[in-house]
């Protein structure tokens, strides 16, 4: 583990002395939290389930050592606080602790436990920090166990539907939500009734770390990111062309129904119109993560009378997608005149766009600066808790944390060095938070 700034960078502040962090006790808990959720290929968190539950009741005993506050909702989220010196609305640091079936062990668990380490870093310094700091441990935030989202943060907001507690079921034993909530000690009939736990006027501010999830800062040799914005979506899963199925040898050119090349047309539009948007400085992401031919009916001497694919178009800014939408409906009815075929995009699916509290984006940067710790700003391509946050209107902010490897998979890897740093800069800014006008 190496801390900046003494020796190397003689001329910053040792942040060590201004933003006190208990790096100890992370890495004692990411051990046994790997040693507890380890299967014999990466690690299992299942949401309201034995993974889950494990770390819960890690995070709680050392919540019980450090003598914080404890409470829970009734979605089981775990609330973990120090008292202030003054009351008020209290900063919430926080992620989930639920994972990916044989994902990594930083995924999600690095926030918490950086947040136990900043309090815990306090409780040794004997520092009471200005006001009430509340570490949340946020259930069930992986889509993949009831292909829903960000389930903890929703409920305790009162935003989780009856529909989605009665209906939708865990992927891996077709459990109902409600029903795992229930199991969990949590209760379903409450989150029903649609009423709030959290009140977004006691949050001063939600802070989420998380490792990067993408290559960004690996790339660029940069510990830490500050994000901007959480990209939104639009979703089309399971979209199709539909064309006719005809000799490839005995059809000429105009009187071809070609679904395959109608939709690579499609891929090739839309990869011009990601260049032109990003051009004009629009933050953009657009993927056909699955394109195929039905093989029981296509063959390499017939042109394909049908394609399956499914689009997914990411932005930070919700106008983008707009914009985007508008270009995919334009240019489909343009295709389907020059290629006499049929698309049906099917179910729309998506997420809305957060974009993250300046004030928090910026206090980040200057602090960074303060202590000699590189970071970048960018926006953040994957889904979080953070995005519930900022919809209910809590000013909220990210740090990400360089990981390699990629995530969602066992090798994903976070160097404890820069944990260190992100812990350094989380502590520093829950000791002196942005003030705003
Ligand atoms: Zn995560």
């Amino acid at each position: 583990m190496s801390i900046p700034s003494k020796g190397a960078r003689p001329t910053h502040p040792e942040p060590g002395n201004l933003a006190p962090v208990d790096i100890g006790l992370a890495e004692r808990l990411f051990d046994e939290l790997r040693r507890r959720t380890g299967t014999n290929r990466g690690i299992t968190r299942t949401s309201y389930g034995l993974g889950e539950q494990i770390a819960h009741d890690m995070v709680r005993r050392e919540a019980r050592k450090l003598g914080l506050e404890i409470t829970t909702d009734a979605a089981c989220n775990l609330y973990m606080t120090m008292k202030g010196r003054e009351e008020g609305p209290a900063i919430f640091i926080g992620s989930h602790i639920d994972s990916v079936p044989m994902g990594g062990n930083f995924d999600g668990a690095a926030g918490v436990l950086l947040a136990l380490s900043v309090l815990s870093g306090y409780a040794r310094a004997g520092i009471r920090p200005p006001q009430d700091v509340t570490v949340m441990a946020i259930r069930a935030e992986e889509s993949t166990w009831f292909g829903a989202s960000y389930i903890g943060s929703r409920a305790a907001f009162g935003l989780l539907t009856a529909e989605e507690l009665d209906k939708v079921r865990r992927s891996s034993d077709q459990i109902p939500l409600g029903a795992a909530i229930d199991a969990a000690g949590g209760d379903a009939a409450f989150l029903r009734s649609g009423q709030s736990f959290l009140d977004p006027s006691r949050i001063a501010m939600f802070i989420e770390p998380h490792i990067e999830q993408g290559p960004v800062l690996v790339e660029r040799a940069i510990p830490l990111g500050i994000v901007t914005g959480i990209r939104g979506s639009f979703r089309y899963r399971e979209a199709k062309c539909v064309g006719v199925y005809a000799h490839s040898g005995a059809t000429p050119r105009e009187y071809r129904q070609d679904a395959v090349r109608a939709a690579a047309t499609l891929v090739v539009e839309l990869d011009k119109a990601w260049d032109r948007l990003k051009g004009e400085g629009a933050d953009l992401v657009v993927t056909f993560g699955q394109f195929f031919t039905d093989p029981s009916e296509a063959a390499f001497s017939k042109i394909a009378g049908r394609l399956s694919f499914a689009l997914d178009i990411r932005s930070q800014e919700a106008e983008t997608l707009e914009r985007m939408k508008a270009i995919v409906a334009e240019t489909i009815a343009r295709i389907e005149a020059e290629h006499h075929v049929r698309f049906e995009l099917g179910r729309l699916t998506g997420s809305t766009a957060a974009i993250m509290d300046t004030h928090i984006v910026n206090s980040l940067s200057a602090l960074a600066k303060e202590y000699g710790i590189e970071t970048e700003t960018m926006a953040c391509g994957a889904g979080h808790d953070a995005a519930v946050f900022a919809g209910a209107g809590v000013p909220t902010g990210m740090v990400f944390i360089r990981n390699a490897n990629g995530s969602h998979n066992p090798d994903e890897h976070m160097d404890m060095a820069d944990f260190t740093q992100a812990a350094r800069l989380v502590s520093a800014l829950c000791l002196a938070p942005p003030s705003r006008a």
